[in-house]
């Protein structure tokens, strides 16, 4: 029997609840396969800063870094709004994000059939929709030198060297050899220097995969065809200014934010985590959709640990308790049979992961 280390990070507002159900579905799967999870508790964020005054504790990153994985709920709240921004969460955990080395992010951004109506956007222009963005996270303009601002003028500088790009591309193509086997890469290569070294280094490394397709589209283009055809897509890959915008766009096709998951990877241990924040207006009600963290754990048997048959156990539990009409309260106003809580949403799914 196969024991996994799992490094558990509940944070803030509604974080524990999700984890717990997370948890659960985990340990639920796993009954079913010939491994078992050991989790270890470490603090960020708020919770942190109130222990120990350092939102990110040398602590946590020593646990996480002797873990497979790790599963991280969301971090903050007005509490701790008003800190230096150093001892802010969120400082926390874009530091957690460097001192991991986690490179590539990747964002799935599907529609579900009985949820269709919770987008904004027309039910025959977002059935089927099934995308990736997998965005690079620790360079471009967000990170580059030099940069600074004077009181009349601002200045960032996007950078990305040959290697960061091959890195990514080869996580891209990775995937998209699990999936529809197309990449779209994004660039703006019409004007930006940068962008025609990212064209050039992503159609060399495309090479080694001579299976995918692929494309290129410029990153104005790309922002009005995804909400055009989204179905058009299958992984974008992006660096990390055009990601951010494309990846938050992406995530509004499905409609809601209870639902999507997401990983960070690319060093040897990975974060995975639900886009969403710690909720604070619903925490402690025991009505947060725990479904974005449940399949970010799906994320994480399928990208850290490779048990993509548990993976796929969970995304069909999944499914299958929309199917049923099983909602909690965010969706609720589709198509629901039953209103549940965040803890029976999670039993549910564990219940239908173990068969
Ligand atoms: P948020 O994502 O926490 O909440 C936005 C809205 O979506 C709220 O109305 C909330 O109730 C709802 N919502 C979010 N997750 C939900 C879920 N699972 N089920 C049901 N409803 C859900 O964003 P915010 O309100 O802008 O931020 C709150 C705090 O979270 C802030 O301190 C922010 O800095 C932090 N934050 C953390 C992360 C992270 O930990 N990765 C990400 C974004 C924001």
């Amino acid at each position: 029997m196969k024991t996994y280390k799992i490094a558990l990070i509940k944070g803030d507002g509604i974080g524990p609840e999700i984890i717990d159900e997370a948890v659960k579905v985990l340990d639920s799967v796993a009954s079913c396969f010939d491994f078992d999870f050991e989790y270890e508790e470490a603090l960020m964020g708020g919770c942190a800063y109130d222990i120990t005054g350092d939102p990110l504790p040398q602590e946590t990153i020593n646990i996480s870094l002797n873990s497979d994985a790790v599963l991280f709920g969301a971090i903050g709240g007005q509490k701790w709004d008003n800190l230096p921004r150093e001892k802010r969460p969120e400082s926390g955990l874009l530091r957690f994000r460097k001192e991991l080395g986690v490179y590539a992010n990747l964002r799935p951004a599907i529609v579900y059939d009985e949820l269709i109506n919770a987008s904004s956007l027309k039910p025959e222009v977002i059935k089927g929709v099934d995308l990736m963005v997998v965005r690079e996270l620790i360079g471009g303009i967000y990170f580059g030198e030099p940069k600074g601002r004077d009181e009349n003028k601002g200045w960032n500088t996007m950078v990305y060297t040959r290697e960061e790009i091959v890195r990514i591309a080869h996580q891209a193509f990775k995937i998209a050899m699990t999936r529809s086997k197309r990449v779209c890469s994004i660039d703006k290569a019409n004007v930006l220097d940068v962008s025609q070294l990212w064209r050039e280094v992503v159609t060399e490394v495309a090479r080694e995969y001579p299976e995918v397709e692929l494309s290129h589209m410029y990153v104005d283009n790309a922002a009005m065809q995804l909400i055009r055809d989204p179905r058009q897509f299958d992984v974008m890959l992006t660096g990390n200014i055009f990601g951010d915008i494309l990846s938050d766009e992406a995530s509004m096709l499905s409609g809601s934010i209870g639902l999507l998951p997401s990983a960070s990877v690319g060093a040897k241990i990975g974060v995975y985590e639900p886009i969403h924040g710690s909720a604070p207006d619903i925490a402690g009600q025991g009505i947060a959709n725990p479904i974005a963290t449940i399949l970010s754990a799906s994320m994480m048997l399928r990208y850290a640990l490779g048990e993509n048959d548990a993976a796929d156990k969970i995304d069909t539990a999944v499914k299958r308790a929309l199917k049923e009409g099983y909602r909690t309260k965010d969706i609720a106003q589709y198509d629901a049979k039953e209103v549940c809580s965040t803890s029976e949403m999670g039993s549910i799914i564990a219940n239908y992961a173990a068969k």
